[in-house]
């Protein structure tokens, strides 16, 4: 996948500058420990103009993930959205994966850092809900204690973990993992919060032990507004392989259904699924179809 060309544009401490141009330190915690933040966002090319779906609480996500592991954050939100929409105009994108990322200036030691960057790059990218459902495997990998670091924070290092799932599950032939917490209850996938489904009512794993999903809060927000029951709690394996459905839900995921979960088929055709449901009314909101937008 090329993310960028000669003529790409991307925002770089209040200015556009050239990708192929754009220099970073090599001297940086960044790079050396995974110390940096980032946010990924959609935009959509709605009948409204191009929209970037949810861009308050993913920069509000981000302003709070610099807070829990104390980098920095000097930059006003309203700012950063306007900066972005500017960024898709120049570089052309309408349907396109925005990422933002706060990253450390020159610095190898372990303290907290004094001064911090942030870019914003964007690309093409295509939405594609529902195209078909994924075989899943539970990984040998468990998501970090959530007492060694902060799991609710979109930390860069915490995708080490995410990167060993993913590529464990394709290397055993699954489209992806999900990952169990230190209590081997049902966590999340490496990029995307689950869903289950039974006897007519969704569950969902509690915060805690989880990235507290943007998708996943406007699932539960679709939920209220179509009368579907949905349940935070803590799901053990067992529970979610006797499930009726499942799906995983995410910015780029969006609602993908799961087909099985290691040998585990579910029993309801996806298409008679809840999750197909809320994949559809999900849809419908991404590109303002329904005026959903004046209930959440
Ligand atoms: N869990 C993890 C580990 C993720 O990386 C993501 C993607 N950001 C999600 C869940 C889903 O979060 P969101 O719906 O905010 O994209």
């Amino acid at each position: 996948m090329q993310y960028y060309d000669s003529k790409t544009i991307i925002y770089l401490d209040g200015e556009f500058v050239k990708a192929a141009e754009a220099k970073t330190d090599l001297y940086g915690q960044s790079l050396h420990y995974g110390y940096a933040v980032f946010e990924g966002i959609r935009a959509y090319n709605t009948h409204n103009d191009v929209r970037i779906f949810k861009a308050k609480e993913h920069y509000k996500r981000l302003q709070k993930s610099c807070e829990l592991v104390n980098i920095p954050f000097k930059w006003d939100i309203d700012d950063l959205i306007k900066q972005t929409y500017e960024l898709l105009q120049i570089n052309h994108l309408k349907d396109a994966y925005i990422r933002p990322l706060i990253f450390c200036a020159p610095n190898m030691s372990l303290a907290t850092p004094t001064s911090v960057s942030i870019m914003i790059c964007a690309w093409e990218w295509a939405a594609y809900l529902g195209e078909k459902q994924l075989k899943v495997c539970i990984s040998s990998y468990q998501r970090p204690n959530p007492k060694s670091t902060h799991i609710e924070a979109k930390v860069s290092g915490n995708y080490i973990n995410s990167i060993l799932a993913s590529t464990e599950a394709k290397s055993k032939g699954f489209d992806e993992a999900l990952l169990l917490d230190i209590e081997n209850n049902v966590a999340e996938a490496p990029g995307a919060n689950i869903f289950i489904e039974k006897n007519g009512v969704l569950y969902t794993p509690s915060l805690g032990n989880i990235l507290p999903g943007i998708t996943r809060a406007t699932v539960i927000q679709l939920c209220n507004i179509l009368d579907i029951k949905v349940i935070e709690k803590t799901i053990t394996v067992e529970e979610l392989k006797n499930a009726d459905s499942a799906f995983f839900c995410g910015t780029a995921a969006e609602i993908i259904g799961i087909e099985s979960i290691d040998e585990t088929i579910f029993k309801t055709n996806w298409s008679n699924s809840i999750g197909s449901t809320i994949q559809t009314a999900y849809k419908n909101l991404v590109l303002e179809k329904v005026n959903y937008q004046v209930l959440i």
